[in-house]
């Protein structure tokens, strides 16, 4: 099937679903009106956010940090490290943005990816094609293909069912042995420094639970101002990538605890010793304080936008730089913020299609335009 059949099906398969799951769940909707407007106070004062979601943090037990650019952000995870060999990960945008993993094997470590489209993405040394969706452009012949080279057992005639467990079966004993669970975020709450996590595949508990030391990283933009708000962008960001329910919402706040004895509250419990979070700002103050780019970082990350982009069904993850976790239309925005790089704006055709079907209602084509005009003044 070529790349145009396979994201022409998927695109469509996303539409219909995410209008199946609205209809049924119209409620949904009103999450993402209310969400808007809870982000949008956060963008206003974003210098004030972080700094009472970092006390936060400190007072749940954990550490807070904030990167400036990718590489403090890198030195920071770096030094929390230390001699810790295995690392395990989950689908992390923010660690891709900052290029962590390279990084860490770079210093030694061992690193897995244990989202299954970011692990064929690792296995294949490729770069991921969509944000919800890494490895959408591999069918299934190509996987196995790439999975054979953790499993020689493994035909290339092998089921999806068979490629995905012979996946399961590699990462436990990665999971197993882990000294360091590294995980992105889908929110995080300023009043309690809770961290929201949503999956299906059950990756993200084994990453956040097991290992005994659990690194979160965000860009500051995920900051929202209370724990209910963070559940809100849980919902909305699933309903809209077309996975709803999700089969797991995490939630971290702080090392494991427990207040079993005398109802004291002690540190560690069962999982994990330490909980680590890493903000990044990489760009993203500075985005927060422009009248037009302020409204990109409203960005979820749902990944609707690409499907209803006619460059990104045309061009795929050639679209933007192999070194983005960001492509579509959200990633001329996001490219502008966190690299400077304004050139991906210049292949958009101002469709229109991204507003439309934007939860956060985001204006990205005048956005985009505005990138347009900041890259000819570059010329
Ligand atoms: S710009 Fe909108 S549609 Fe695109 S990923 Fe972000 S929230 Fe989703």
């Amino acid at each position: 099937m070529s790349w145009l059949e396979l994201i022409t099906r998927i695109s469509t398969n996303n539409y219909l679903e995410v209008e199946r799951i609205l209809k049924s769940h119209p409620y949904v909707r009103d999450a993402a009106k209310r969400l808007r407007e809870r982000k949008m106070a956060v963008i206003e004062n974003l210098d004030d956010y972080v700094k009472a979601t970092m006390e936060s943090v400190s007072r749940i037990g954990g550490h807070a940090y904030l990167a400036k650019d990718k590489q403090e952000a890198r030195e920071i995870v770096s030094k929390i490290l230390g001699d810790k060999k295995l690392v395990v990960m989950s689908k992390t945008n923010a660690a891709y943005e900052v290029n962590l993993r390279e990084f860490l094997i770079s210093q030694g470590k061992e690193v897995w990816e244990t989202d299954l489209g970011e692990f064929l993405v690792q296995i294949t040394n490729g770069w991921p094609s969509h944000i919800i969706v890494p490895a959408v452009d591999m069918n299934r012949e190509r996987a196995a293909k790439a999975i054979k080279a953790i499993d020689p057992g493994i035909s290339e005639n092998a089921s999806i069912e068979e490629l995905v467990a012979a996946v399961r079966r590699f990462l436990m004993s990665k999971y197993i042995n882990a000294d360091a669970g590294i995980t992105g975020a889908n929110a995080v709450a300023a009043d309690t420094g809770a961290v929201i996590l949503v999956e299906n595949e059950g990756n993200i508990r084994m990453v956040t639970v097991k290992p005994q030391v659990h690194i979160a990283l965000a860009g500051i933009d995920k900051i929202v101002p209370t724990l209910a708000d963070a559940f809100d962008e849980a919902m909305v960001q699933a309903a809209y990538a077309g996975l709803y329910p999700p089969t797991y919402v995490n939630l971290t706040a702080g090392p494991s605890s427990t207040a079993d004895i005398e109802h004291t509250r002690v540190s560690p419990a069962t999982g994990p010793k330490e909980f680590h979070l890493v903000l990044i700002d990489d760009g993203r103050l500075e985005a927060s304080k422009d009248p037009v780019l302020k409204e990109a970082l409203l960005c979820i990350r749902c990944g609707r936008c690409y499907f209803s982009c006619p460059t990104y069904r045309l061009l795929g993850k050639d679209w933007i730089s192999t070194k983005s976790p960001y492509n579509g239309p959200m990633g001329v925005m996001w490219n502008y913020i966190t690299n400077d790089d304004p050139w991906p704006s210049f292949y958009c055709t101002h469709s229109g299609g991204c507003r439309e079907v934007c939860p956060m209602g985001i204006n990205i084509p005048d956005i985009i335009s505005y990138i347009k005009g900041k890259g000819t003044k570059q010329v």
